[in-house]
C-alpha cells in the first residue's frame, strides 16, 4: 500500500475507519514494513532522536532514515505503520519471568500471559522455572511467528540440595531438551558449586535466586553467576557475623522470612558491602533485582488495589494472592505498618546499593517476577521501571536496564535490545514520551495513572517485524478474565 492511497483514505473517511486500518496490521506478516514519523530511542542511553522512518526487512531493522530525506522509500509498495506523535523504543525485556497455566488450581490458559506481556511491550522474557517441555514448545512457535507470545529464553529451575550425580541427571536432561540456561535457588554452598561447575561444562548461563542460605553473593563472585536475581545474598554477605533473627525465628514460615528480610540490609556492614559489589563487578556477575516483587511489603494495600486489577486480574491469581501459608508469597496474615515501614528502609539502602553497583560498572536488569506477591505479569514490569528510576536511574537508563543491558547478559546484545540497523526488528511504540513520564507506558484505559488522559498508552508491540496493537490484545484479555471469573464464579472484590 502506497503512502499517497493511505493519506487519502484517511482524510476521505471517518478517523475510526483510519484506526481500523493500522489495527489491521496486527499480527500481519509482511515482508517489509515502515514505521514512519518515529521518535527514537536507540536504547544505549543517548536521548531520543528523529522523527525518523524505520524500514524492517525479514524481521530486521534495514534501514533507519531522516523522515524528511526519504521520499524514495515511502513510495515503495511497503506496508507502513504510522507513528508522528509516538516514540519508538526496543522492545523490552524481562528477565525474570515465570510461565505459569494454571494457578490455585485454576485454569489459566496462555495466551492469558503472552497477550499482557507483548501488551506492555516485552519482546522477550527469560522463562525462571516453568513446565519445562510446554514453555520449550511455545518458544519455537513463538520463533516460527505461529502464536501471539514473546520470544523466549527457557531457565528450569534446579531448587534445593542434591548430589553431584542428581545434578548431572538433571542438566544432561535438560541440555539434551534444548534449554538456554539454569535457575538456581535455595542450595547450600556444595550444591551450588557443583551445579555452577556443571552448568559451565554445558556452557549454560546461570540466574541464581540469592537468597539468605548457607550461601551468598561471594559464592557468586567465586562461581561467575551470570545474574543474582532479587537481593538477599549481597547484604547477606556483609554482615558481621550473622542477622539478628528473633529468637522464635523460622525460615519455613514465609511471614518470618519476609518480615525479617526488611531489616536485613540495614544490618550490612557498609565496608563490606562495598568489598562485595566490587566482587561482584569484577566477576561480571549482573543484577537482576526484581524490585517490584516487593512492594506490597512496603505498601500492602497500594499493592492490594493496583488499579489493573479490576480488568485484567485473572480468578487463579485473586485466589493464589488471598493470605496462604501453601500459596508462595502470600503471606500478609499478619502484616504491620511496623513491617512497612521497615521495608520502606530497606528499599533506600537497596537503592543506592544498586547505583554504586552501576557507578562501579555492574549491569542491572529488569525483571518482573509476576503471578506472586500481587504482582501481574507485565503491569509488574512497567512498574519495575518506575522502581528503577526511583532508585535514581534516569530513564534513559532506566530503559538501558530493560533492554540494551538484558540483552547483553541473554548474550544476545549483538542482535536484540536496540533500535540499529541490523538488528533484530523488536519495537515499543507508545503514545507519549518516557522520559518525562514513564507511566505513558500503562494502558490508556488506566486513567488514574495517566496525568494527561489525552496521551500515553503502548500502541504497538512489533517483534521479529510483527506488529501487535495492545490495545487489541488487553481487550482480549478483558474478555478472558470475564469468562474465567463467570466459570469459576469468583468475582473481583472491588465489584
Ligand atoms: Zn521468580
Amino acid at each position: 500500500m502506497k503512502l499517497t492511497m493511505k493519506k487519502t483514505a484517511c482524510f476521505l473517511l471517518f478517523l475510526s475507519t483510519c484506526l481500523s486500518a493500522q489495527n489491521s496490521l496486527h499480527n500481519q506478516k509482511n515482508d517489509e514494513l515502515l514505521v514512519t514519523n518515529a521518535m527514537v530511542v536507540v536504547g544505549v542511553g543517548t536521548p531520543a532522536e528523529g522523527p525518523y522512518d524505520i524500514h524492517i526487512k525479514d524481521g530486521k531493522i534495514h534501514a533507519i532514515s531522516g523522515a524528511k530525506d526519504d521520499a524514495e522509500i515511502r513510495n515503495k509498495e511497503i506496508q507502513q505503520l504510522d507513528a508522528t506523535g509516538t516514540y519508538v523504543l526496543p522492545g523490552f525485556i524481562n528477565m525474570h519471568a515465570h510461565t505459569m497455566y494454571t494457578r490455585a488450581g485454576i485454569d489459566m490458559a496462555q495466551p492469558y500471559q503472552h497477550y499482557l506481556w507483548l501488551a506492555s511491550g516485552i519482546t522477550t522474557v527469560r522463562d525462571l522455572g516453568s513446565h519445562t517441555e510446554v514453555t520449550l514448545k511455545e518458544k519455537k512457535q513463538s520463533a516460527d511467528g505461529d502464536i501471539i507470545a514473546p520470544r523466549m529464553f527457557v531457565y528450569p529451575m534446579i531448587w534445593g540440595n542434591h548430589s553431584e550425580k542428581e545434578l548431572k541427571q538433571k542438566i544432561t536432561e535438560f541440555k539434551k531438551q534444548g534449554v538456554d540456561g539454569l535457575k538456581f535457588g535455595s542450595m547450600d554452598k556444595q550444591t551450588f558449586h557443583a551445579a555452577s561447575k556443571l552448568a559451565k561444562e554445558y556452557k549454560l548461563p546461570v540466574a541464581n535466586h540469592v537468597g539468605v542460605e548457607d550461601m551468598n553473593a561471594w559464592d557468586n563472585i567465586e562461581a561467575g553467576t551470570t545474574t543474582i536475581e532479587h537481593w538477599y545474598g549481597v547484604p547477606d554477605a556483609a554482615l558481621n557475623g550473622v542477622q539478628n533473627f528473633p529468637p522464635d525465628m523460622n525460615y519455613s514460615n514465609e511471614l518470618h522470612r519476609f518480615r525479617y528480610a526488611g531489616r536485613l540490609w540495614r544490618e550490612a556492614d557498609l565496608g563490606k558491602l562495598d568489598q562485595v559489589l566490587d566482587g561482584l563487578v569484577e566477576a561480571g556477575v549482573a543484577w537482576d533485582p526484581t524490585l517490584v516483587i516487593y512492594e506490597a511489603s512496603r505498601d500492602l494495600q497500594r499493592a492490594v488495589s493496583s488499579p489493573w486489577f479490576k480488568d485484567y486480574l485473572h480468578p487463579g491469581l485473586e485466589k493464589f494472592f488471598q493470605p496462604n501459608a501453601d500459596s508462595h508469597g502470600s503471606f500478609f496474615w499478619g502484616w504491620t505498618s511496623s513491617d512497612e515501614v521497615f521495608w520502606k528502609n530497606n528499599y533506600q539502602i537497596w537503592f543506592k546499593a544498586l547505583r554504586d553497583f552501576a557507578d562501579k560498572g555492574g549491569i542491572i536488569t529488569t525483571g518482573e517476577d509476576g503471578g506472586y506477591i500481587y504482582q501481574l505479569y507485565g503491569f509488574g514490569y512497567l512498574r519495575e521501571l518506575q522502581l528503577h528510576q526511583e532508585a535514581g536511574f534516569h530513564p534513559l537508563e532506566v530503559l538501558k536496564h530493560a533492554t540494551v543491558n538484558s540483552a547483553k547478559v541473554l548474550g544476545q546484545g549483538d542482535t536484540l535490545g536496540q533500535v540499529r540497523i541490523g538488528y533484530t526488528a523488536d519495537l515499543v511504540i507508545v503514545k507519549g514520551n518516557p522520559m518525562a513520564d514513564l507511566s505513558v507506558l500503562w494502558p490508556r484505559n488506566i486513567k488514574p495513572l495517566t496525568g494527561d488522559k489525552s496521551t500515553g498508552g503502548i500502541e504497538w508491540t512489533i517483534k521479529d517485524g510483527i506488529p501487535y496493537h495492545a490495545p487489541t490484545m488487553l481487550k482480549a484479555v478483558r474478555e478472558m478474565v470475564k469468562e474465567s471469573r463467570k466459570e469459576n464464579q469468583i468475582n473481583y472484590l472491588v465489584d
